[in-house]
């Protein structure tokens, strides 16, 4: 299936404005397609998948800049850490930790965001409001036990549901969370939500990133 080239100029026409930055949801499609985006000015790309992205990473240009959205083992970050823009979906300690030790032997500092699970369904990964604020401990606050990792935000995603208003719903207390943390411990700048369904919402409930996937390429095939 081609990429849909119309409705990135419209989506990319409507988030500029707003200053939203778009990323790019390439997973499952081929490097052609993310080409087609490039040749567009798209430089902002997601993937979910470690060896899908490092295949890909090889293949595509070098100014493009890679985000990891997907759920992430400790023991394949290795993997992305040389090149890897942005880490999405950070949902332990121990994920940290792992990204800042890779960080360090790249003799970079990686930038992620924190998970929050803010849906309804169990299915979804991320941390709670409590283990939230557990992780900001003094120690990666102050940086001196995380000098390789920078937390720059928040990333959630909403229930998978036609009702528009658990959906702002639960991009509100998302938001309601960043405003929080960014008054009382970190500077936070990025706040990552909406999807191809939702990221409309998302916007108007104070989103800074969207990660638009089928809009851009299509319908995904079933899940590997
Ligand atoms: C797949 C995925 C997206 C993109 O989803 P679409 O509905 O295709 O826009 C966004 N965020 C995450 C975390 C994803 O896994």
């Amino acid at each position: 299936m081609p990429v849909n080239s119309e409705e990135y100029k419209k989506i990319t026409g409507e988030l500029k404005d707003k200053k939203v930055t778009l990323v790019a949801v390439s997973k499952t499609k081929p490097v052609e397609d993310i080409l087609e985006l490039y040749h567009l000015g798209q430089r902002d790309f997601g993937e979910n998948y470690v060896q899908e992205l490092v295949d890909k990473y090889e293949q595509l240009p070098k100014d493009i800049r890679w985000h990891f959205i997907g759920h992430l083992q400790s023991n394949k970050v290795k993997l992305i850490a040389p090149f890897v823009s942005l880490i999405h979906s950070v949902d332990s300690e121990k994920l940290l930790k792992e990204i800042n030790k890779q960080g360090a032997k790249n003799n970079r500092i990686i930038d992620c965001l924190l998970q929050v699970h803010i849906a309804k369904e169990e299915t979804k990964f991320g941390l709670d409001e409590e283990e939230l604020k557990e992780l900001f401990t003094t120690d990666l606050v102050n940086g001196t036990d995380y000098k390789n990792v920078s937390v720059k935000g928040l990333m959630g995603m909403a229930s998978f549901t036609d009702n528009a208003e658990i959906v702002r719903k639960e991009f509100k207390s998302l938001k309601i969370l960043f405003d929080q943390f960014t008054i009382h411990h970190s500077p936070f700048t990025i706040l990552s939500m909406g999807m191809s369904s939702d990221y409309k919402i998302a916007i108007e409930e104070g989103s800074n990133m969207v990660r638009i996937g089928s809009l851009l390429f299509g319908e995904r095939a079933a899940k590997k």
